[in-house]
């Protein structure tokens, strides 16, 4: 068997960012219960780990006692459930993504300008909740080209898309591509929403995919980015596996043992878990790890404002905290002692 993993792969920046967030307050809250409001990433092990250790996750802000301590997801959240934290006197830690409120800062600009929002993305996410939060009352949501006949249009001069991060572009392409023909004069964002990570984890997928006889995905199912890599795959035709760990690989899903397999994560999974499902097919079948390389990702984020400044209180540079989108390495650690090949099929 010959297992492809592409970089990039797993974590992004954003997803650094939120999780260090959330270990951040741990330790510097000893003995306090923290809260984290929604899933801090969409993964059930990076959630089951913080469980582990103390954290209570919460679906609302009124189940959060007054006064306690709340981190906001990587998703982002509404004004509303910002002032419901300020009125039970919540310290709010935000660890929205900061391109998740780069999306949010152009809805409230749009939204000043008169402008009407047709926002592009699923309407059940959170991060498409807390966008439209931002402007309620002239943004509606767009999830296919066939919601566009039943959309309340008052000044088709007027009208602006926006599109939820983590996006699969060719879908985007296509609903955008429908948009432009139903309101020509329909404005964009200065620069695509969906954004570097949800973009190059995709790419990678395509130009590696069509090479490969299986794909496995590591992520969990309410992961957007980690959903849009396994029907990538899908849509160029080759048999395409989401699975949370290890625990749910299926032996029946690989004929010969011989196959080329592309094994990739989406943007909230840790690699230890890529590592398992590796280790454990190379266990059963045999065969060699190849990285290819396909991009390099230089974005960093620093510490949200709230956390800097607790951090300074404590006399803690935050600046030793900067959040980077690293090259994951296939360690002995991890993946134990496999024939290891790196291999170029970079883009930039
Ligand atoms: S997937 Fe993109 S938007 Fe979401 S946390 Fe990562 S970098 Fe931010």
């Amino acid at each position: 068997m010959h297992l492809i993993l592409p970089n990039p792969r797993g974590f992004c920046a954003g997803v650094r960012m939120a999780i260090d967030v959330v270990d951040q307050i741990i330790n510097l809250f000893p003995g306090e219960d923290v809260y984290v409001y929604h899933e801090i990433v969409h993964n059930k092990h990076v959630v089951n780990r913080f469980v582990d250790r103390g954290v209570h996750f919460v679906e609302s802000i009124e189940e959060i006692p007054e006064g306690s301590i709340v981190v906001f997801s990587a998703h982002g959240v509404s004004p509303a459930v910002r002032q419901l934290a300020r009125d039970r006197r919540l310290t709010s830690i935000d660890a929205t993504c900061p391109l998740v409120t780069k999306v949010h800062a152009e809805a409230v600009r749009y939204a000043r300008q008169g402008y009407q929002i047709l926002l592009v993305g699923h309407r059940d996410h959170q991060e498409i909740a807390g966008t439209l939060g931002e402007a309620p009352h002239c943004t509606q949501v767009v999830e296919s080209p066939d919601d566009i006949p039943s959309l309340t249009i008052t000044d088709a001069n007027k009208l602006v898309y926006l599109t939820q991060t983590t996006l699969s572009t060719d879908d985007a392409g296509v609903i955008i591509q429908a948009l432009k023909k139903a309101f020509p004069n329909i404005k964009e964002p200065p620069s695509s929403d969906i954004c570097y990570a949800t973009t190059n984890r995709q790419h990678a997928v395509r130009q590696i995919g069509p090479e490969c006889d299986v794909c496995i995905v590591i992520g969990s199912k309410n992961s957007s980015n980690s959903v849009r890599l396994t029907e990538i795959c899908r849509n160029i035709g080759v048999p395409a596996w989401l699975m949370d760990d290890v625990s749910e690989l299926n032996w029946d899903w690989f004929k010969t043992g011989n196959e080329r397999v592309l094994v990739t994560a989406g943007a909230s999974a840790p690699e230890d878990l890529v590592a398992q499902v590796c280790r454990a097919l190379i266990e059963r079948f045999g065969g060699t790890i190849e990285q290819r390389e396909i991009f390099d990702e230089d974005v960093e984020f620093a510490p949200p404002g709230a956390l800097r400044k607790i951090m300074e209180s404590r006399g803690i540079d935050p600046e030793s905290r900067r959040f980077r989108a690293e090259t994951p390495t296939i360690t002995h650690d991890l993946y134990g002692a496999v024939p290891l090949t790196v291999s170029a099929g970079r883009d930039n």
